[in-house]
């Protein structure tokens, strides 16, 4: 059998037309794998486009730049011709198809060939070439590994370097989690000696909040964190529910909550802590944990979700109250004694 690195490269060589799509809410990864494949696949000829379901945060929706990008939730029409007319469909940072949200459809009924290149614990097998890392700190980084692998390195320009690095440094929250090896900082490296500049990347990306963003962040902290680590029976563990109310009175952007789980982990002897937002559509659950306790089966078993062992994401048709409820009774799964 072919090693899929290999599949994918005789894939280039004979399709033409490739359609790449990235999860809902993109992230970092999401958007660099997308733009940086972009570039990689229009340097080698191919003709290119990309969809999203939905519109990054502010502070990385300028890595789209060039790309003519499509996003579902506000020209459907539009991106269903683009599911049409393409050969291959590549599906970037994501192991489910329900992670394309209201575009899913498409996705399944789509008659080319499908790629996915993800870093997600048990993908599903929804794609004809599945490269799928889980060690892997990113899917930019396993991109630039499948481009390695192929022997294809010579297609890696500064726009899909840019893209690859910024994928890597915001997965990986600046290069400090357990997903970062040797082999990611010498990808990094490598993608220094091209010419990116990546202080620049750092700045745009992490240095550019809005006033409005930084005082939620405080009022989170400051009124709406729950610790649970008091007395003898105490657990580990912290939330930070923000209720539609609280978001709109700091007129709440995509992307403004984006980390802000993290400081509850930052908190000393903390194994663990969720950040549970208000939203349209129900309540959007977002877990980090560190050490021995995983979040990925846990967000997977009680709320809709998944993830990474360490970072995993969930939903709760629930109301806020009920969902807290439910979160504190289940403490002990994530915590036996
Ligand atoms: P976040 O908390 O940043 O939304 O998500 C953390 C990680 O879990 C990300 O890698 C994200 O792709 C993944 N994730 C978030 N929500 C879901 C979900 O509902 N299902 C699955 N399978 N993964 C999710
Ligand atoms: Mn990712």
């Amino acid at each position: 059998m072919q090693q899929p690195f290999e599949a994918l490269k005789t894939l280039l060589q004979t399709d033409q037309r490739f359609l790449l799509i990235a999860h809902k809410s993109p992230d970092g990864d999401a958007v660099g794998s997308l733009v940086g494949m972009f570039h990689l696949l229009k340097n080698l000829g191919k003709k290119v486009e990309v969809v999203l379901p939905d519109p990054p945060a502010v502070n990385i929706v300028g890595f789209l730049e060039g790309t003519d990008c499509l996003f579902y939730s506000s020209d459907s029409n539009a991106v269903e011709n683009r599911f049409m007319e393409a050969d291959c469909l590549i599906c970037l940072d994501f192991n489910a198809i329900s992670r394309v949200g209201d575009m899913q459809h498409l996705l399944a009924g789509f008659q080319g060939k499908k790629v996915l290149i993800d870093h997600h614990t048990e993908p599903e097998n929804f794609a004809d070439i599945t490269i799928s890392e889980v060690h892997c700190s990113s899917t930019c980084q396993l991109i630039y590994q499948c481009f390695e692998g192929m022997d294809l390195l010579s297609s890696m320009d500064q726009h899909a370097a840019r893209c690859l690095y910024l994928g890597m440094t915001t997965d990986t929250g600046s290069f400090r989690f357990p997903s970062v090896t040797a082999k990611t900082h010498k990808i990094v490296a490598d993608l220094i000696e091209r010419g990116i500049e990546q202080w620049k990347i750092h700045q745009e990306v992490f240095d550019n909040n809005s006033v409005n963003q930084l005082q939620l962040r405080g009022f989170a902290v400051s009124e709406k964190l729950v610790l649970l680590n008091q007395g003898p029976h105490g657990f580990p563990f912290g939330y930070i529910w923000l209720t539609k109310d609280d978001l709109a009175r700091f007129n709440y952007q995509p992307g403004d909550t984006e980390g802000l789980v993290n400081t509850i982990l930052s908190i000393e002897g903390m194994k663990a802590g969720v950040l549970i937002q208000e939203k349209s559509d129900g309540i959007k659950m977002s877990f980090r944990s560190k050490d021995e306790v995983h979040v990925n089966q846990f967000a997977k078993k009680h709320f809709n979700g998944g993830g990474h062992v360490y970072a995993a994401g969930g939903f709760s048709p629930d109301s806020m109250d009920v969902t807290i409820s439910k979160l504190l009774s289940l403490m002990h799964e994530l915590f036996p004694r």
